[in-house]
């Protein structure tokens, strides 16, 4: 498989678009990454193994349009863990059909 481009800068949600920022650290050790849907703002770990990193940008992005769409059940641990799933579910069919990821295509 091809090598990862890096996340975006830039990603367009449902309706908003999104600015995402890599950051050194969290307070919370366990956290990598977060999302400021007010702000637009999806803050994703810098120092990830690619993957991972996509992984974290994905479900912060899910977040935005579970926000986006008015999905209001995703924010206790058991919707979470269901996000990181459809974050997964994402990032392979993504990868699987070739399909351009965003970093490659739109700044
Ligand atoms: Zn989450």
């Amino acid at each position: 498989m091809k090598k990862l481009p890096e996340i975006p800068k830039h990603v367009r949600g449902v309706l908003f678009d999104y600015k995402v920022v890599q950051v050194e650290r969290f307070d919370d050790p366990d956290m990598y990454g977060d999302i400021d849907c007010d702000k637009g703002i999806i803050r994703v770990l810098k120092n990830l193994e690619p993957a991972i990193k996509w992984q974290a940008f994905l479900h912060e992005f899910l977040h935005a349009c579970e926000q986006e769409v008015g999905l209001k059940d995703l924010k206790d641990k058991k919707g979470d863990s269901d996000v990181d799933r459809l974050a997964l579910a994402m990032f392979s069919l993504w990868r699987r059909n070739n399909w351009v990821l965003p970093g490659d295509g739109y700044e």
